[in-house]
């Protein structure tokens, strides 16, 4: 018998699961560490209905998960042979061979070291190849060198290496780059045993940088290029496997706002959960219907602002003072109808209207004769 046994048997256990059988520590002299599939036997409980039971149940899983490290088995040894089933149960926390820290609100922030990607620091964007200098010409198929630095005499080999044994794997080499299918696009960058793909192209330049015309070749695809880790994203891999109704945090950042704010007002929660997320889902609510009354229906949330129009982006620091929702403020505005569309405006009026109805009051500076004309009160300060 091992040590660990000796040392558990010293414990107090009494017996183990040894491939299927339970049997005594002190009869267990076979088991050795070769032995599989052994269990050490915490304890066997009758079930019944009263707090004894519940006590020992409870003292008997503490001990389990402490001498099991976080993991648990309880099995049913009902008399009824086809009821007997083994359940296995973790209390760590972790998933797909992947242990989690505990999930805080940083862990949902590119800006923060513990929720950005580790890979691109949580900017998205890496310096590597950069697949539209590589394929600058998607109109192009493979045939007619879409694939820029296959090109020319010294390269080509590589190339024909695709070209030629197409057809032992159907490649489309007069399809258009646009047209390919995902697998198609993947399959240039990651080869096969026929052909050598872009990664393994670039990756033998790299080694052999010391060449200076491999650094040329090297330094003209070189540039921004999205993380292969997030892909684009920011967030760790982690953040990815806490879901809201089955979309994580950056399905929900990449899609429009109307349909956000739908997914948000359909959301079905359990009582538990409602009383959780009651006071959050009122604040994204009101967010949400903030950016889609003053006409940004359209955006997604994960928009960088250097993309946005100026009208967008006034609108949206409008939205976003106006999102507070504060009741009993006074809200002072100057000329928020700049740069928005008729159209707009009406509905700007709207939001001002709403906050006014919610018990706050709503100054507003402004030439625009549709908004003046909504005014409770007019001013007219002036020659
Ligand atoms: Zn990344």
């Amino acid at each position: 018998m091992s040590d660990k046994l000796k040392a558990l048997n010293a414990q107090g256990y009494a017996r183990i699961k040894a491939e299927g059988d339970i049997i005594r520590l002190d009869a267990a002299e076979h088991i050795t560490e070769k032995t599989k599939d052994l269990f050490l036997v915490v304890d066997r409980i009758v079930t019944k209905d009263d707090e004894d039971f519940f006590n020992r149940l409870a003292d008997a899983i503490q001990t389990a998960f402490f001498e099991g490290k976080g993991e648990c088995f309880i099995e049913s040894l009902s008399s009824a042979s086809s009821n007997k089933e083994m359940r296995h149960f973790s209390n760590k926390f972790e998933l797909d061979g992947i242990t989690f820290l505990e999930p805080n609100v940083h862990l949902f922030s590119f800006n923060n070291p513990y929720g950005a990607c580790p890979k691109c620091e949580g900017y998205g964007d890496v310096i590597g190849i950069d697949d539209d200098l590589v394929i600058p010409n998607t109109a192009l198929s493979v045939y007619e060198n879409a694939i820029f630095p296959w090109r020319g005499e010294s390269m080509s080999w590589y190339r024909d290496q695709l070209v030629n044994n197409s057809h032992h794997f159907n490649f489309p080499i007069h399809k258009p780059y646009f047209e390919l299918s995902e697998a198609h696009k993947s399959l240039i960058w990651n080869g096969n045993k026929y052909f050598e793909g872009l990664h393994t192209f670039f990756a033998e330049l790299e080694s052999k940088a010391y060449k200076i015309q491999n650094r040329v070749m090297l330094s003209r695809y070189r540039g921004k290029t999205k993380c292969k880790v997030c892909h684009g994203k920011r967030l760790r891999p982690e953040a990815n496997y806490v879901k809201i109704s089955g979309a994580t945090l950056t399905d929900l950042v990449e899609m429009p706002l109307d349909r956000l704010s739908l997914r948000f007002k359909q959301l079905e929660l359990n009582a538990h959960d409602h009383t959780i997320a009651k006071r959050l889902l009122t604040e994204i609510n009101n967010r949400l219907s903030f950016l889609s009354n003053v006409g940004l229906d359209y955006l997604t949330l994960n928009r960088k602002s250097n993309t946005l129009s100026g009208g967008e982006s006034q609108r949206i620091n409008l939205a976003t003072s106006l999102g507070s929702s504060l009741v009993g403020s006074m809200y002072i505005l100057d000329e928020p109808s700049i740069g928005l569309h008729p159209k707009d405006t009406e509905r700007l009026i709207l939001v001002l209207k709403a906050l006014r109805d919610l018990g706050n009051t709503v100054i507003v500076v402004e030439h625009d004769e549709d908004i003046m004309k909504e005014a409770d009160e007019i001013i007219d300060i002036g020659p």
